[in-house]
């Protein structure tokens, strides 16, 4: 039924959650697991373990930031018994990103947290899962 499953990750809890999720169904359907993560200026600092108080991340550590969330990622995916077919580092904004992997892939699933690394108040959804949610073609599954 799901042939291909894009998996988004950002480090957080809510994310660890929906690859787990991810992982099982693929379990049960025999899916590709797709894992993508784009690295981003503000959640540096958090995926390295630094303190709050930071000199601007260079480039080189925003992607060394960015391989870490991937290995982490891939790590508990081997621990549900699962191998992602590929994992990738994007360039752009995370939405962009995740729905370039879906028209790539031809993805039939994709599968994010509801909430990341991020804290925008009131809003139900953040922006990156509500902007995927809105314009990807294939079925979106948002993991509380
Ligand atoms: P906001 O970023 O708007 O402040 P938020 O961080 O609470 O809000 P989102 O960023 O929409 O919420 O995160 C929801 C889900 O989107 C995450 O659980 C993850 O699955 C995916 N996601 C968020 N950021 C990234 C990213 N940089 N790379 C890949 N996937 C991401
Ligand atoms: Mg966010």
């Amino acid at each position: 039924m799901f042939e291909r499953i894009v998996v988004a990750v950002d480090g957080s809890e809510p994310a660890k959650h929906a690859l787990s999720l991810a992982c099982d169904l693929a379990g049960k359907y025999g899916s590709e697991i797709h894992l993508v993560h784009s690295p981003q200026l503000e959640t540096t600092a958090i995926a390295v373990g630094s303190g709050a108080v930071e000199i601007k991340p260079d480039a080189d550590k925003i992607a060394e930031a960015g391989r870490k969330v991937i290995e982490e990622a891939e790590n508990i995916a081997a621990a549900e018994g699962c191998k992602p077919a590929q994992s990738v580092v994007g360039s752009h904004d995370p939405a962009t990103d995740i729905l370039d992997l879906i028209e790539t892939v031809k993805a039939d699933m994709v599968v994010m947290g509801r909430r990341g690394l991020g804290s925008v108040a009131g809003l139900l959804m953040g922006s990156v899962s509500q902007k995927v949610s809105h314009r990807a073609m294939c079925t979106c599954m948002t993991v509380k």
